[in-house]
């Protein structure tokens, strides 16, 4: 099931940034503060969900 998160609170915009999923740059943040492109954290979001399905 595709994973979509909500950072209308807490996500933002900055200087570009590697990613820290991709390393590509990213003006994205995530409500951590991370640089992200969304998009990367909706995978890795995914992935995880989909591991702790298994585990
Ligand atoms: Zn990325």
């Amino acid at each position: 099931m595709p994973t979509f998160l909500d950072w209308t609170r807490g996500g933002g915009a900055g200087e570009s940034a590697p990613c820290v999923i991709c390393g590509k740059p990213a003006i994205c943040r995530s409500p951590g503060g991370k640089p992200v492109h969304k998009v990367c954290a909706e995978a890795w979001t995914e992935q995880r969900n989909a591991r702790k399905a298994v585990a």
